[in-house]
């Protein structure tokens, strides 16, 4: 009788766990017979089984085993996006979620209407949408409007093992929220997918997950790789020996495709130019402009006539991905021109080579970074034109987030470039450092996706060996303030008890909670007196109105007590623009990038001259110069506005096209915010703005400095009695060493006393970049918090003392509602 029971209880949760529905897909068999060699396939069922039965399950498979393009279709089919919702995927990079969801909506033979994309400004999600891929961000906002995500059945975390800041809130939040639903009856599932099998921190982490969710390993059909180290490992030019190293497999050994990890865009630049001068096969030489040709060269040019040519032309106007961190110039690259093809063939490994390989077989060479326009990126995934040998020199997004088919060969420089920042400074640089052990064997691992493969690093064993396991989660490595704050709106006080699948450190949350409270977007905290880190940390500031208005602008808060204060004297068009040009990374070209030919060097030099004469222009003169480059930010959007937004006016004047349309974008969407928090702001875009008056200027000065406060710096006086290094030095209050005005700076030559930057980046010496020009006499008014003040009736001594653990702020909490307004200043 008991075994009948058990039947019947078995019976009946087969029944609960069926699919309300399933939904046919019409899959073209070409797609139909690709997908069926994926290995995921044939877990289908165990994948399909354990979403049924678990609120979150955890699945891990190499990169290219299937995760992102096939699970949300089994979800689908499974009729998870029916009626109870739709299924949101996150993707970190913004290149993954719009080129992902383009690859499902083909496989499955539907319109981007139905499998559609959401990122910071674009997306073409429609009332059909079925699957969502979204960056991470857009998911974290969506949280703060509807804290149950209740249009989605299913959320999937998409390379989890990246644990990039977002990623870890979202799996923190999401703990929380799954279990929430399924109490209301509304149950939701949550897939967390990772290409690494090191899940402990989300599985293990009892805080996350009271019972560990189950882990789903999906086998790959992983042919070996043989691993070459160098014998000795280059410190310095190593894209000069990576470049010898693609020659040497071009040239030796048999068919199959190169992957390339650099460090960065004008890394992978410099040897795409020089792989292409090497082996080059454009059908019009004449055209090109290149002079000196090798003889391999020659004779590949010869043999392949009609291949295409590939433009390398558009690389000033690519869009602009935040989170990304290969776009920093600033590494300095010996690029010594490709003359040298005369290899030693001694150490290759493969020493049958020769016999199979045709040196005249053309290389195929294609650029790949988050930078690089979609359209240009999904080239690599087109077989190379026949006969041609694929070479695809990449930044470390080639790493996991995208797979490439036919790779024999990874060369791995060993590198990765990733921005520091200093937990108590915030300066930031960009570094170029040695990738963890889990990096190195995935990039390893993308040689044996089709075949048996090689990888050559260009390390040693020893030095491997000295490499940490595993790459850090990012959220240890960087500010906090923008989560915090994004946080509190959520109304979770006490940050520190949320559970971080890696928590920051106790030092990181104090002080983006002393930022916030000194920026009025917290309230401050109600004991006084000194504390100790832990008693502070546990502090649990509530969020103010401010705070909350603050919260609802998609910038990080010093921006957005800019746009909170931005009503007055009609200077929020303004504050907008300069916020969103701001935000924007790089909104001028570069002209430093290593030239391919004299010619070309001197274009660049002509180029670069009349774009630093267009930032003077835009700076203008008396007040507005001394807003410096906010208002060549200014000047520039607006000329180009005036310009008519044209791609050759953005070209003919140092401006990169696709960030200027990315401001505009934003510009539009901030606006919306602004209206939006604040009904009767009235504010609306005109594209063409005059430009602002004087005394709108200093209205503009002053919001500036009262949203970036705590990056004041002054000149230092008296330098002739100092050491010589603090020429044209400035002071900051957190750094015993001088920092300067950036060469490319608007104030460069101006040389105010006060000044408040955006931000300091490391180089050969510390650099203010987006400087502006501040009154000693602002500062006591608008930032009492960082003042001294000697006594009452004295007149307020325009320094600041940031030693002082007190924070006051008294006038910041009534934005909106009651119109908190500067002190009146005289020009
Ligand atoms: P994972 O997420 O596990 O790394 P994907 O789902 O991204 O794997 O990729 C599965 C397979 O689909 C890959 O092996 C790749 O060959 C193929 N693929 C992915 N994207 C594209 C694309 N845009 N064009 C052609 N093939 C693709
Ligand atoms: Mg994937």
């Amino acid at each position: 009788e008991k075994k009948l029971t058990d039947i019947k209880e078995i019976l009946r949760k087969e029944d609960e766990s069926k699919p309300a529905v399933f939904i046919p897909v019409d899959r073209l068999p070409e797609i139909q017979e690709a997908r069926l060699r994926l290995p995921i396939l044939a877990e289908e069922q165990v994948i399909m089984e354990a979403v049924r039965e678990n609120e979150c399950v955890v699945l891990c498979g190499e990169t290219g085993s299937g995760k992102t393009t096939q699970v949300p279709q089994f979800l689908y089919e499974a009729g998870y996006a029916s009626s109870v919702g739709i299924i949101g995927v996150t993707e970190p990079r913004r290149v993954a979620a719009i080129s992902m969801s383009q690859r499902v909506a083909k496989e499955m033979n539907l319109s981007t209407g139905v499998v559609s994309y959401q990122i910071r400004f674009e997306g073409n999600v429609t009332k059909d949408t079925k699957i969502k891929f979204m960056t991470d961000g857009v998911l974290l906002k969506e949280i703060q409007r509807d804290f149950l995500l209740q249009k989605y059945s299913v959320i999937i975390i998409d390379e989890a093992h990246e644990r990039s800041v977002y990623t870890d809130i979202l799996i923190g939040l999401l703990s929380r929220i799954a279990p929430l639903r399924n109490r209301r009856g509304l149950p939701m599932k949550l897939i967390i997918m990772s290409a690494t099998l090191r899940v402990e921190d989300f599985t293990e982490n009892q805080r996350l997950f009271r019972t560990p969710p189950p882990v789903i390993k999906v086998e790959t059909r992983q042919f070996p790789v043989t691993v070459h180290f160098n014998k000795r490992t280059p410190m310095e030019d190593y894209t000069g020996e990576t470049f010898h190293k693609i020659c040497k497999i071009h040239r030796m050994l048999p068919a199959g495709g190169i992957l390339v990890f650099l460090t960065g865009q004008a890394e992978v630049h410099s040897v795409c130019r020089r792989l292409r001068k090497a082996f080059p096969y454009r059908p019009n030489r004449e055209h090109t402009g290149e002079t000196q040709i090798s003889k391999t060269s020659r004779r590949a040019t010869k043999k392949n006539v009609c291949l295409p040519k590939i433009s390398l032309d558009n690389y000033s106007a690519l869009p602009v991905d935040e989170g990304d961190e290969d776009c920093q110039a600033g590494i300095d690259e010996d690029d010594g021109e490709g003359s040298d093809l005369e290899l030693e063939l001694g150490d290759h490994p493969d020493n049958d080579a020769e016999e199979k390989s045709d040196p005249s077989i053309p290389l195929y060479v294609l650029p790949l970074y988050s930078l690089l326009a979609p359209e240009q990126q999904a080239k690599v995934f087109r077989p190379p034109p026949a006969g041609a040998r694929l070479c695809v020199v990449a930044t470390n997004v080639a790493e996991t987030s995208l797979t490439i088919p036919g790779i024999k060969y990874v060369v791995d420089c060993g590198r990765v470039k990733k921005r520091f920042y200093d937990r108590v400074t915030g300066v930031s640089s960009f570094k170029v450092t040695w990738i963890s052990q889990a990096s190195a064997n995935q990039r390893a691992g993308r040689a044996g996706r089709t075949e048996a493969g090689h990888c050559y690093r260009l390390y040693s064993s020893a030095v491997f060996g000295d490499f940490s396991l595993f790459s850090e989660a990012e959220i240890t490595r960087r500010p906090v303030d923008d989560l915090v704050l994004q946080m509190k709106d959520l109304n979770i006080e006490k940050v520190v008890n949320f559970p971080f699948p890696t928590p920051p450190s106790g030092e990181t949350l104090i002080s983006a909670e002393q930022l916030l409270i000194s920026l009025g977007a917290l309230e401050e905290p109600p004991r006084r007196g000194r504390l100790n880190e832990m008693e502070r940390a546990r502090l649990s500031c509530p969020i103010t109105p401010l705070g909350r208005a603050m919260a609802a602008f998609p910038v990080s808060p010093r921006y957005a007590k800019m746009l909170a204060l931005g009503r007055q004297q009609g200077c929020m068009p303004y504050i907008i623009t300069i916020v969103s040009a701001m935000t924007v990374r790089e909104i001028f070209e570069e002209y430093d990038r290593p030239a391919g030919s004299e010619e070309e060097s001197s274009r660049l030099a002509g180029k670069k001259a009349r774009s630093f004469q267009m930032r003077r222009l835009w700076a203008g003169q008396g007040q507005s110069l001394l807003l410096g480059d906010l208002m060549v930010l200014l000047g520039a959007v607006g000329a180009c506005e005036f310009a008519g937004c044209s791609q050759q006016f953005c070209e003919g004047n140092g401006l990169r096209y696709k960030a200027i349309l990315e401001i505009r974008r934003l510009r539009g969407q901030l606006t919306n915010t602004v209206n939006s928090v604040c009904a009767d702001a009235g504010v609306f875009v005109d594209q063409k703005m005059a430009p602002p008056t004087d005394g709108q200027v200093v209205y503009l000065r002053q919001i500036v400095l009262a949203g970036l406060g705590d990056h004041l710096a002054r000149r230092v006086q008296n330098e002739d009695l100092l050491d010589p290094k603090w020429r044209n030095g400035y002071k900051t209050p957190l750094l015993d060493e001088p920092v300067f005005i950036h060469p490319s700076s608007a104030l460069h030559k101006t040389l105010p006393e006060f000044v408040v930057y955006q931000e300091i980046v490391e180089t050969t010496k510390m650099y203010m970049r987006g400087v502006c020009g501040v009154q000693p006499e602002w500062i006591p008014k608008l930032l009492p918090q960082y003042c001294h003040f000697s006594a009452p009736e004295q007149s307020p001594a325009p320094w600041y003392c940031p030693q002082t653990g007190r924070i006051k702020c008294q006038q910041q909490s009534t934005f909106f509602r009651v119109g908190w307004k500067l002190p009146a200043v005289e020009l």
